[in-house]
């Protein structure tokens, strides 16, 4: 089935989601690559200097998530590892591996839109941004372009539930 996941440029009305609409563009690579469909960038100066898909299991890696990968992209990118003066946009909450990987980079900002019930780490599973850090402050907006960025987890897992589906009766018929 087809996603639409990428929201007209005309519609919409400020830079977040703009930069916002260009991490949906690396979800939906994911989700043509068959991984659960989560995508981030990485901006610097206005400029998008570092993408990312979830590439869990073409890497058979737990630990490639879109926002690690953007991540270890813009650090090459620099040069650098500390990523001052970078926001990362993700199209999910992030979960407690990437929100630390964010501290530890020493992120400015982090934009991002669907929340995670079942990983989130910025308050819908816990909130690793709760108390402020003794060293590094990172500003933090959720919900941007929300229904957008649910888009591609629904999708995903609704064709995951019917081809589930689907196997079972192929293989009842077998049994038969
Ligand atoms: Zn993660």
């Amino acid at each position: 089935m087809d996603l639409e996941c990428i929201p007209p440029l005309d519609t919409l009305t400020s830079d977040d989601e703009r930069f916002m609409r260009e991490a949906l563009k690396e979800a939906k690579k994911a989700f043509i690559a068959d991984e659960v469909p989560v995508g981030a960038v990485i901006v610097f100066d206005g400029k998008v200097i570092a993408r990312g898909y979830n590439q869990v299991e073409s890497l058979r890696d737990a630990t490639a998530h879109a926002e690690m990968l953007a991540i270890t992209a813009a650090e090459a990118f620099f040069g650098n590892w500390r990523l001052e003066g970078c926001t990362l946009y993700c199209t999910l909450e992030p979960c407690p591996m990437c929100a630390g990987a964010m501290l530890l980079s020493r992120l400015d900002r982090l934009v991002w839109g669907a929340p995670d019930k079942r990983h989130g780490a910025n308050g819908s599973w816990i909130n690793l941004f709760e108390k402020p850090h003794p060293t590094h402050a990172l500003t933090i907006t959720n919900s941007v372009l929300s229904s957008w960025c649910e888009q591609p987890m629904k999708q995903f897992f609704r064709n995951k539930r019917i081809s589930h589906h689907h196997r079972l009766e192929v293989d009842d018929d077998e049994i038969e």
